[in-house]
């Protein structure tokens, strides 16, 4: 989407993954992960097409056992068959080095290999596992995210950076020593990384945090220190209102600040609740911010004491999750219909005004007014709706307008 009034990006190298680039100039990507048993390789493989085609441009899947190994190479055929070239990332702790290694046909199957830094193994035997599996990224030409999680930082590092703080003659508070000890996992392993034989354009660094104020401070000190591609995310989000906020509130000040190549939501799923629903808040977050356009934006009034019936609500609603359901659909037919904007208002107030403004609007009669509803295409009054059908019949306005508008044969 060209925005004007989009931030520069802070510059960082590009990364190839499969059909599709990280960092550089691209466009920041939305990823997701599974919270399927690997293993099962058909769950697996239903859920990341489910993240996908809600939008998820790179899907992680955790493979933590020689089963889960085992069942990589079935969940990208099935997608394959499905005909999604959805990048793979696989998730490693603990025994990835050996999971690779003795599963030559999953290392080759995936796209990316998430390293967790703390994660790898203790002592000496740290150092050579990190060793084998960037060893095994070069071998197979993968990317990989060196991802470092604050609820499981390196342990000895953080010991040694205590130490070493405390001799200072004016030791530094222990937030900022916990800071310093985060970056330095993410830039010593990624250097480290590089020693061994991976191109810095093969790397991508996260450092995720729980607290809002804490990965902003981090992901800026990142930015000022580095320029591999950067993985955005604040880690255990939490549930509901309270992770979308934290994480908008995070995610926008840093991409504002043009840092952020690919972001991930971590949303705790309410019982009941689409594990996708954590695809379309980072859409939202990327379309609201003006970074990105994925769906059709409606704007809709907050509703007051002049719509005291539920009508425009449900319309609103209606609208918003028709959008939705179509773009799979309309992404290809009718490219561009993701800048569209509809209106759906309560009343004359500002009703007629702010549907002038959208591409497709309608201004509902508030209570006491004519029950009648404007409808405006192109800024333009078209027709005025009424009756029990206003709902289908604004619908298949819109319809009507994204053939017209958005149809390769209008172009
Ligand atoms: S447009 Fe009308 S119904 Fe909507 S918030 Fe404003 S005054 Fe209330």
């Amino acid at each position: 989407m060209d925005n004007p009034t989009s931030p520069s990006r802070h510059p960082t190298h590009a990364v190839r993954i499969r059909n599709m680039t990280v960092g550089g100039s691209a466009p920041v990507a939305v990823q997701s992960m599974t919270n399927t048993d690997t293993a099962d390789e058909v769950a697996t493989a239903i859920q990341v097409a489910q993240l996908h085609r809600a939008g998820s441009e790179l899907v992680r899947i955790t493979v933590n056992t020689v089963e889960a190994a085992a069942a990589v190479p079935g969940i990208r055929e099935r997608l394959d068959r499905m005909g999604l070239d959805v990048p793979l990332v696989g998730d490693f702790h603990f025994n990835g080095h050996k999971l690779l290694a003795s599963n030559p046909a999953c290392a080759e199957a995936l796209d990316k290999y998430r390293i967790n830094p703390g994660n790898v193994g203790k002592g000496q035997r740290r150092d050579s596992q990190f060793a084998q599996m960037i060893e095994l990224a070069c071998r197979y030409d993968k990317p990989v995210r060196i991802g470092v999680n604050w609820g499981s930082l390196d342990q000895d590092l953080l010991a040694r950076m205590m130490d070493d703080n405390a001799r200072r003659p004016e030791p530094w508070d222990p937030r900022r020593v916990m800071d310093e000890a985060l970056i330095a996992s993410a830039l010593d392993n990624a250097a480290r990384a590089e020693e061994l034989g991976l191109a810095a354009d093969r790397i991508i660094i996260s450092c995720k945090l729980s607290g809002v104020q804490d990965l902003i401070r981090v992901y800026r000190e990142l930015a000022r220190r580095c320029a591999y591609s950067l993985h955005l995310g604040l880690t255990e989000a939490g549930m509901g209102v309270k992770g979308i906020v934290a994480s908008t509130a995070a995610l926008a000040v840093l991409l504002q600040e043009g840092i952020g190549d690919t972001i991930r939501i971590s949303l705790t799923p309410q019982p009941g609740e689409p594990r996708t629903r954590e695809v379309e808040v980072a859409q939202e977050i990327l379309q609201s911010m003006g970074l990105r356009a994925f769906t059709p934006s409606v704007v809709a009034c907050p509703g007051c004491g002049r719509t005291t019936s539920t009508v425009f609500q449900e319309l609103a609603r209606d609208i918003q999750s028709h959008l939705r359901e179509q773009m799979p659909l309309w992404r290809e037919r009718y490219p561009g219909v993701e800048n569209m904007t509809v209106a759906v208002m309560g009343c004359v107030v500002n009703g007629p005004g702010e549907s002038r403004h959208a591409n497709v609007g309608i201004s509902l009669p508030g209570t006491g007014e004519v029950p009648v509803a404007p409808v405006y295409v192109d800024g333009e009054k078209t027709v005025t709706l009424k009756g029990d059908t206003i709902a289908a019949d604004f619908s298949r306005i819109v319809d009507d307008y994204v053939v017209r508008r958005y149809g390769k044969a209008a172009l």
